[in-house]
């Protein structure tokens, strides 16, 4: 599809309920096929669009009469910028990223959901704070990883490897901005580039030799699937434990009329399973609710007037994560839990089913 038949405009409309309307306050651009765009964010939004370093933003975008929805995680920290900043690498024939490298100007207004997403530097087990950071980008992967970065030189003392993929060097998105980290921080921080028109692609045996030395570090791994695939297999090869090692995949929700078709088939496929009792905990206070036939499990908590967490209700952001504690649930999209997190129970309210009698969930605090 050629870019000239591309049917976008930045939103004039009222925005769909949980999104919010934000202006791009400046347009950069990066290379020659990635852009960044600034969003100035209004005070009494300040709250909602508080965000951690490695979250990212969804938009919405009108395309021929569809809605698309594209995430776009934040390159800049929350530490040291002053505004958001997302990055955006065309794609070849890709809808919304060609139109956002192509058509958006300073001063557009565009349709935006708050900051969400997982891949984020964990506060999950008491030593993190301790661990080295060894980052993996590749692409357009590096820019949920630059804000990581940015990040914990600025508010920790840990030692950072950043090992960071481009085809050439030409593409190298944050070229100046790492030239200068890596010289400001001196032995803290070290940035090795790799390029696929010198070396070719990253290796398991290269990633092997990347990482000697580095045991025991947590590791953050964001680019396109092969690179993620042959980094994430060499550091699990290695021995290193899959709590340490976070991959966030760029992919692109299906289409709306494709959505709702999953949806009808999810419904319909649970009408059978009645769940007669609900019990959800939430900010430390149980609550025992109806379920509906058929409804969500972020549905039912909804209709109980619960204030559960939730944002996309499309399965990618993450947002209304829990955990079942008690019961059987059917999940249908997902492209945020890891098969670690499934095996552990976690699941998403907007997607999740009651098949059991019985379910008990708990929200994170
Ligand atoms: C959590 C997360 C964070 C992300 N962060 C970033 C980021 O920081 N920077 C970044 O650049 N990207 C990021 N992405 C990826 C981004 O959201 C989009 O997937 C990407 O920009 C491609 O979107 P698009 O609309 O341009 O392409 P699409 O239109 O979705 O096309 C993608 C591919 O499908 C093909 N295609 C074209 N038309 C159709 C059609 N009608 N139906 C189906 N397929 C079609 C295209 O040929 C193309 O190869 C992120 C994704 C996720 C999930």
């Amino acid at each position: 599809m050629g870019t000239q038949q591309l049917h976008l405009t930045p939103v004039e409309q009222a925005p769909s309920s949980a999104s919010y309307r934000l202006q791009v306050a400046e347009v950069i651009d990066e290379t020659a096929d990635a852009r960044s765009l600034v969003l100035r964010v209004p005070a009494e939004l300040r709250e909602r669009f508080a965000y951690k370093p490695g979250q990212f933003l969804s938009f919405r975008v009108p395309y021929a009469g569809k809605l698309l929805t594209r995430c776009y995680s934040m390159a800049s920290s929350p530490h040291c910028d002053a505004l958001p900043k997302v990055t955006i690498k065309r794609v070849a024939d890709g809808r919304v990223s060609n139109w956002m490298n192509q058509q958006v100007q300073a001063g557009d207004w565009l349709e935006v959901l708050p900051p969400a997403g997982h891949f984020c530097l964990s506060q999950s087990h008491p030593s993190a704070g301790e661990h080295e950071l060894v980052l993996f980008g590749g692409g357009s992967g590096i820019t949920p990883v630059f804000s990581i970065l940015k990040s914990a030189l600025q508010t920790s003392a840990r030692r950072i490897k950043l090992i960071y993929a481009n085809r050439d060097e030409a593409s190298v998105i944050f070229k100046a901005e790492l030239r200068q980290l890596a010289k400001a921080n001196g032995e803290r921080l070290q940035v090795v580039h790799v390029l696929d028109s010198v070396q070719g692609f990253l290796t398991a045996a290269e990633v092997r030799q990347l990482v000697r030395g580095h045991a025991g570090a947590e590791f953050f791994i964001c680019g396109p699937g092969p690179f993620m695939d042959t980094v994430e297999g060499a550091l699990l090869a290695l021995g290193e434990a899959p709590a340490r090692i976070h991959v966030e995949r760029f992919v692109s929700p299906p289409d709306p009329d494709e959505l709702l078709a999953q949806e009808a088939q999810a419904r319909a496929a649970s009408l059978d399973s009645a769940c007669e009792s609900l019990s959800v905990e939430l900010d430390g206070q149980r609550h025992e609710i109806a379920c509906q036939p058929g409804d969500t499990l972020l549905q039912s908590c909804k209709a109980a007037g619960l204030a559960v967490p939730s944002s996309c209700e499309e399965g990618f952001c993450g947002a209304c994560m829990c955990r079942v504690e008690e019961g059987e649930t059917q999940l249908a999209r997902n492209d945020v839990l890891s098969a670690q997190e499934l095996a552990t129970g976690w699941t998403l309210a907007c997607q999740s089913r009651p098949s059991s009698a019985r379910v008990q969930l708990k929200f994170p605090d």
